[in-house]
Protein backbone atom coordinates (compact mmCIF):
# COMPACT_ATOMS: atom_id res chain seq x y z
CA UNK A 1 0.00 0.00 0.00
CA UNK A 2 0.94 3.20 -0.74
CA UNK A 3 1.07 5.78 1.59
CA UNK A 4 1.69 9.79 1.41
CA UNK A 5 5.18 9.45 2.34
CA UNK A 6 5.82 7.50 -0.87
CA UNK A 7 4.62 9.32 -3.32
CA UNK A 8 6.79 12.02 -2.08
CA UNK A 9 9.75 9.61 -2.90
CA UNK A 10 8.34 8.76 -6.32
CA UNK A 11 6.74 11.64 -7.21
CA UNK A 12 9.95 12.90 -10.10
CA UNK A 13 9.73 9.33 -11.34
CA UNK A 14 6.14 9.28 -11.68
CA UNK A 15 5.80 12.30 -13.33
CA UNK A 16 8.24 11.68 -15.62
CA UNK A 17 6.81 8.52 -16.65
CA UNK A 18 9.58 6.36 -15.22
CA UNK A 19 7.91 4.28 -12.74
CA UNK A 20 6.69 0.48 -13.62
CA UNK A 21 3.19 0.38 -14.66
CA UNK A 22 2.54 -1.45 -11.56
CA UNK A 23 3.64 1.14 -9.44
CA UNK A 24 2.21 3.74 -11.30
CA UNK A 25 -0.70 2.12 -10.70
CA UNK A 26 -0.72 1.63 -6.88
CA UNK A 27 0.10 5.11 -6.78
CA UNK A 28 -2.34 6.33 -8.71
CA UNK A 29 -5.03 4.17 -6.32
CA UNK A 30 -3.20 6.11 -3.21
CA UNK A 31 -4.22 9.37 -5.31
CA UNK A 32 -7.90 8.40 -5.65
CA UNK A 33 -8.19 8.07 -2.00
CA UNK A 34 -6.23 11.21 -1.27
CA UNK A 35 -6.74 14.15 -2.42
CA UNK A 36 -3.84 15.73 -0.32
CA UNK A 37 -1.57 14.12 -2.53
CA UNK A 38 -3.37 14.87 -5.54
CA UNK A 39 -3.41 18.52 -5.08
CA UNK A 40 0.21 17.78 -4.14
CA UNK A 41 0.81 16.04 -7.72
CA UNK A 42 -0.96 18.77 -9.64
CA UNK A 43 1.01 22.04 -8.04
CA UNK A 44 4.18 19.51 -8.80
CA UNK A 45 3.39 19.07 -12.55
CA UNK A 46 2.65 22.38 -12.97
CA UNK A 47 6.06 23.55 -11.43
CA UNK A 48 7.62 20.74 -13.83
CA UNK A 49 5.63 22.51 -16.30
CA UNK A 50 6.88 26.04 -15.53
CA UNK A 51 10.41 24.91 -15.14
CA UNK A 52 10.46 23.39 -18.48
CA UNK A 53 8.69 26.74 -20.26
CA UNK A 54 10.75 29.06 -17.81
CA UNK A 55 14.39 28.93 -16.17
CA UNK A 56 14.17 27.70 -12.82
CA UNK A 57 14.36 31.16 -11.42
CA UNK A 58 11.17 32.45 -13.19
CA UNK A 59 9.01 29.39 -11.07
CA UNK A 60 6.33 31.98 -8.96
CA UNK A 61 7.65 32.56 -5.35
CA UNK A 62 4.48 31.56 -4.63
CA UNK A 63 4.31 27.77 -5.77
CA UNK A 64 7.93 27.54 -4.50
CA UNK A 65 6.36 27.93 -1.26
CA UNK A 66 2.94 26.19 -1.64
CA UNK A 67 5.84 22.95 -2.55
CA UNK A 68 7.80 24.00 0.72
CA UNK A 69 4.75 24.50 3.01
CA UNK A 70 3.04 21.44 1.49
CA UNK A 71 6.16 19.19 1.90
CA UNK A 72 6.87 20.27 5.61
CA UNK A 73 3.06 19.59 6.98
CA UNK A 74 2.10 16.92 5.04
CA UNK A 75 5.11 14.59 3.38
CA UNK A 76 6.88 15.29 7.27
CA UNK A 77 7.67 11.95 7.57
CA UNK A 78 9.22 11.84 3.91
CA UNK A 79 13.10 11.66 3.67
CA UNK A 80 14.80 15.57 4.23
CA UNK A 81 16.68 15.50 0.75
CA UNK A 82 13.38 15.28 -1.07
CA UNK A 83 13.47 18.83 -1.36
CA UNK A 84 17.20 19.04 -1.88
CA UNK A 85 16.52 16.81 -4.67
CA UNK A 86 13.88 18.16 -6.49
CA UNK A 87 15.55 21.02 -6.18
CA UNK A 88 18.86 19.87 -8.02
CA UNK A 89 16.28 18.11 -10.78
CA UNK A 90 15.31 21.89 -11.66
CA UNK A 91 18.28 22.83 -11.73
CA UNK A 92 19.99 20.19 -13.10
CA UNK A 93 23.00 19.95 -10.82
ZN1 LIG B 1 -1.48 10.74 0.38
Amino acid sequence: MFRCRDVGQLLYEYVEERLEPPVSQQLEQHLADCPGCLAFINTYKQTMRLSHELRCDDIPQELQQKLRSFIKTKLSSARPSFWDRLRSRLTGT
